[in-house]
C-alpha cells in the first residue's frame, strides 16, 4: 500500500501515520523527520535545511526529492510507505510520479486532511506542552513565528496539491476535526474502499 496523508501543520499526519504503520505493516516517510535527522547528523545537507526549517520555510524541492527517493530504494518500503510531508509542492509531486513510474509503481490514495486553521495553532500549542512535560526537545519551528509561516507555506505552496491530486481522480478527503480515533476509522474506510475498487478493476481486466 502506498500513501500520501496530506494537510497543514498540525492536521495529525504524523499521529495517523503511526496508526497505519502498526496496522498495515508499512513504513512511514516523514520528510520533516528525515530532515531533522539529517540536521542533527550534521551533514551539509542538514546543516542547510536547518536554518530553511527553523524560519518554517520549504526546503529547495532537490533536495527532499532525492532525501525520498534513497528512502523508498530502501528494502523496507518494498511493502509500502506513507509518505507524510511529502510532496509538499507541485514540482515534488511530478518528481514523485516520474519516481513511481520508473518503478512500475501506483499510488493506492492520497488522503486530505480537512482541518480548520484556528485549530491548528492550539494543537501545536499543545504539542509544545506535551514535548516540554516529558522533557523532550523542543523543535525550533514550534514557536508562533515559525508556525505562521509554516501556515503561509502551505497555503501558497502545498494547498495546490488538492486540486492537482483531485484532478487526477486519486484524492480523498477525511475529516481531521473529528477525535483521533475516528480520523483513523475513516481512513481506514477509506482504505477499504479503494482496495475493493482495486480488486474489481483488476478482475474487469
Ligand atoms: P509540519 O507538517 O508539522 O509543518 P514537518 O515535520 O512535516 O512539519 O516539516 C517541518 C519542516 O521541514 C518544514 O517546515 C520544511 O522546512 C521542511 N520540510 C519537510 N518536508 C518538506 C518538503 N517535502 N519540502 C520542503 N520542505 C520540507
Amino acid at each position: 500500500m502506498r500513501l500520501i496523508l496530506l494537510g497543514p501543520p498540525g492536521a495529525g499526519k504524523g499521529t495517523q501515520a503511526s496508526n497505519l504503520v502498526k496496522k498495515y505493516g508499512i513504513v512511514q516517510l516523514s520528510t520533516g523527520d528525515l530532515l531533522r535527522s539529517a540536521a542533527a547528523a550534521g551533514t551539509p545537507v542538514g546543516l542547510h535545511a536547518k536554518e530553511i526549517m527553523a524560519r518554517g520555510e520549504l526546503v529547495p524541492d532537490d533536495i527532499v526529492v532525492e532525501i525520498v527517493a534513497a528512502r523508498i530504494s530502501q528494502p523496507d518500503a518494498k511493502n509500502g510507505f506513507i509518505l507524510d510531508g511529502f510532496p509538499r509542492t507541485v514540482p515534488q509531486a511530478e518528481a514523485l510520479d516520474h519516481m513511481l513510474h520508473r518503478k512500475k509503481l501506483d499510488l493506492d490514495a492520497v488522503i486530505e486532511l480537512k482541518v480548520d486553521e484556528t485549530i491548528l495553532l492550539k494543537r501545536i500549542e499543545k504539542r509544545v506542552a506535551e514535548m516540554t512535560a516529558r522533557g523532550d526537545a523542543l523543535r525550533a519551528d514550534d514557536n508562533a513565528a515559525a508556525l505562521h509561516k509554516r501556515l503561509e507555506a502551505y497555503r501558497a505552496q502545498t494547498a495546490p496539491l488538492i486540486a492537482f491530486y483531485g484532478d487526477k481522480g486519486t484524492l480523498r478527503t477525511v475529516d481531521g476535526m473529528a477525535e483521533i480515533d475516528d480520523v483513523a476509522k475513516a481512513i481506514e474506510r477509506v482504505l477499504a474502499e479503494q482496495e475493493q475498487a482495486g480488486a474489481r478493476a483488476h478482475a474487469a481486466r
